[in-house]
């Protein structure tokens, strides 16, 4: 696609990378199929081809509006277009750059600035977010219906293996996902365990950043990254990690990206680099190890029934990590009937913060993907990120979990007992 982009942003690292993203596009719309927006509003500024124009237009110089933002509020950065583009369109990244300039053109006002405020201070906040959730938890009968569906009984953690073992990989904590559902990094620390890893935390990680880079506050989400990496260096320079396990998919996708979000940094570029090359989902690790997995789960078979699992692939593992088949591959490895799921590719809605700011069309997203985990009879369902998980728990009775979690009740007795 020809580009001139305009002066304000032609001779900046954002403009450069746009202007290569944008020159590769060829028009052909082939994305358009996949986008989830598109197949439910049937109008070409909801598809990413017409996203892409847009953006475009902005970065030539045509003033963004309000519609203009309207169309880039309503994309879930599902990235399912770029895994369906022939002509490798880095769509996910112009969107970032995109919607970064179009925010500073047209601010928010009223309720939806207060509202993306209140995301960026209080999400990323474990304690506050944990306290807030314990307070939902306790006064859930009291809450309106719709916040009182966002709030789930959570697991017990069970039993966190002390280290042990030589090898060692760190984990990150999260910002959710520990008030949440604690059981789930527990649940890996146990497979892992079983596998001859331990598994740590560092003090001082918390959130992986992508709340606060996707609400457009891009230096509050960058200083998240630097957080982490200061709070894993000392382990990584010294050798004792091997990897940094992220356990959620959706900040898995963030924390590979640090190297690019801090090439420009001077002091940081090195260090998130050696960060990005460390990160690792959970299945890239147990896949790793599928030697010994397949002996422990010879050792543990035997007297439980096959049960059939319905697995929600998260966008952010399927098209932002490009990781497909592989958890399939470990639960059914581990003894479990998976059932066909249909549009396995395209979003539940969840798309971090999109279930609270587009709940009309995060909610028909979240419809559609239930029916379509529940159409053969699964009498559980397994995802890899815990947003889907909570976003899709408020609309079904069937249980849903981590499949690091299913793994473990295969081959550790642990999982049973509470923490
Ligand atoms: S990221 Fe998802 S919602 Fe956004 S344009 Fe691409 S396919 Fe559509
Ligand atoms: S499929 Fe790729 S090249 Fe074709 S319109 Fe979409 S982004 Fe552009």
């Amino acid at each position: 696609m020809q580009t001139n982009l305009a002066g304000f942003i032609k001779d900046t690292p954002e403009g450069r990378e746009a202007e290569a993203i944008l020159r590769k596009c060829v028009h052909c719309g082939f994305c358009t199929a996949t986008c989830p927006t598109y197949q439910l509003l049937g109008d070409e500024l909801d598809g990413p081809r017409g996203r892409i124009y847009l953006i475009k237009q902005v970065l030539e110089g045509q003033r963004a509006t309000v519609k203009t933002r309207l169309h880039l509020d309503r994309c879930l950065t599902c990235r399912a277009c770029e895994t369906t583009c022939p002509s490798g369109v880095e769509y996910g990244r112009l969107a970032d750059i995109g919607r970064h300039v179009v925010e500073q053109q047209v601010p928010r006002t009223g309720s939806d600035r207060v509202l993306r405020g209140a995301l960026r201070e209080f999400v990323p906040r474990p304690g506050l977010f944990g306290t807030a959730l314990g307070l939902g938890r306790a006064f859930k009968p009291l809450l309106p219906r719709v916040l009182s569906a966002k709030v789930s009984p959570g697991r017990a953690a069970g039993v966190w293996p002390a280290p042990r073992h030589d090898r060692r990989m760190l984990v990150l904590a999260g910002c959710v996902q520990p008030a949440m559902r604690p059981s789930i990094n527990a649940a890996t620390a146990r497979v892992l365990d079983a596998l001859g890893i331990s598994l740590i935390e560092a003090a001082g990680a918390g959130c992986c950043g992508a709340v606060r880079f996707h609400l457009q506050d891009h230096d509050g989400g960058r200083a998240d990254a630097r957080r982490n990496i200061d709070a894993w260096w000392p382990d990584i320079e010294a050798g004792r990690v091997e990897a940094i396990v992220v356990t959620a998919s959706g900040c898995g996708v963030q924390v590979k990206d640090y190297a690019h979000l801090l090439k420009e940094d001077p002091a940081y570029a090195a260090k998130a680099a050696r960060v990005t090359a460390l990160a690792r989902d959970p299945a890239e690790v147990v896949l790793a190890e599928a030697e010994s997995l397949k002996a422990l789960l010879a050792a543990n078979a035997g007297g439980r029934a096959r049960q059939r699992i319905a697995f929600q692939s998260p966008c952010s593992l399927q098209h932002g990590q490009r990781i497909r088949g592989v958890v399939e591959g470990l639960l059914q490895a581990a003894g479990y009937e998976l059932m066909p799921v249909a549009d396995a590719h395209l979003c539940c809605g969840s798309a971090g913060t999109y279930s609270i700011l587009q709940p009309e069309l995060s909610g028909r997203l979240k419809a559609n993907k239930l029916a379509a985990l529940a159409a053969h009879g699964a009498e559980r369902i397994a995802s890899a990120n815990i947003g889907c998980i909570e976003h899709l728990s408020g609309g079904t009775v069937v249980p849903i979990q981590h499949w690091i979690e299913l793994i473990d009740e295969k081959i550790t007795d642990d999982h049973r007992k509470s923490g």
